[in-house]
């Protein structure tokens, strides 16, 4: 029988803990995850045309062109659609433009494709202060994300270097109070129109307890997962 192919949208805020779930469905399952915001990142980091071209709209926390974004996803797409049957895109679509793209894409190019939305639920002043704790691996090819939050799990092992690559550890420009309020007011503009656009499909919107541990959040993912509640 052939394998089912499926692509999880990951729905949240910033600091929801898209990319933290996204890290531990590859290590536990072999998906691979495309975060859109970490690939700006990199082609900003690389200083490539399309780098020069977002670096003030991600600096100030505002979106970049539908268009952009959507090419990028689809030459990602089409280079690892034959490799995996478990697809996560990290912070796409964010716009209903980009909804109808990836549905567009998805009937031209991917048609055996399922597609599975999922929202993480956080409150905003927990996202304020996970952000206000949070570094990344400044190795753009490595972007593991860090929290020096008392007692959280994603604290460094050593002092602010990165566990996986020793790389240092830097905080995200957008990250900072005046970004972050710009990227959650934006964000929540979207979110409403994206859900609206799913529900008149009659496209299903899963729900993760976000505010819980990671381990404890991947739990219940894999339990709508197993329990076909993703659907
Ligand atoms: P993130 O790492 O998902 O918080 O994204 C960081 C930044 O990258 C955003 O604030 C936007 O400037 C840009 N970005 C990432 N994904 C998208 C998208 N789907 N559409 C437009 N801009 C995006």
């Amino acid at each position: 029988m052939k394998e089912e192919k499926s692509i999880y949208v990951f729905m949240g805020p910033p600091g929801s803990g898209k990319g933290s779930l996204a890290k531990l469905c590859i290590k536990k399952f072999g998906w691979y995850q495309l975060s859109t915001g970490n690939l700006c990142r990199e082609h900003i980091e690389q200083r490539t045309e399309i780098g020069k071209q977002i670096d003030f709209a991600i600096k100030s926390g505002k979106l970049i062109s539908d268009s952009l974004v959507v090419t990028m996803v689809r030459e990602w797409l089409i280079e690892i659609f034959d490799v995996t049957t478990g697809i996560i895109l990290d912070g796409f679509p964010r716009t209903v433009a980009q909804a109808e793209a990836l549905d567009a894409l998805i009937a031209t190019t991917f048609d055996s494709v399922n597609l599975k939305l999922v929202k993480l639920v956080v409150p905003n002043e927990e996202i304020v202060d996970r952000l206000s704790g949070r570094y990344i691996c400044r190795n753009n090819r490595c972007q593991a994300v860090y929290s020096l939050r008392i007692n959280s799990v994603l604290r460094p092992r050593i002092g602010l270097a990165c566990d996986e690559c020793s790389d240092g550890l830097v905080r995200r420009s957008d990250d900072e109070a005046e970004s972050v309020r710009e990227r959650l007011k934006i964000y929540y503009a979207h979110e409403q129109d994206l859900v609206n656009y799913y529900r008149k499909q009659q496209h299903d919107i899963a729900q993760v307890d976000g505010t819980h541990s990671l381990d404890r959040v991947f739990e219940s993912f894999e339990y709508l997962i197993n329990h076909r509640m993703i659907t």
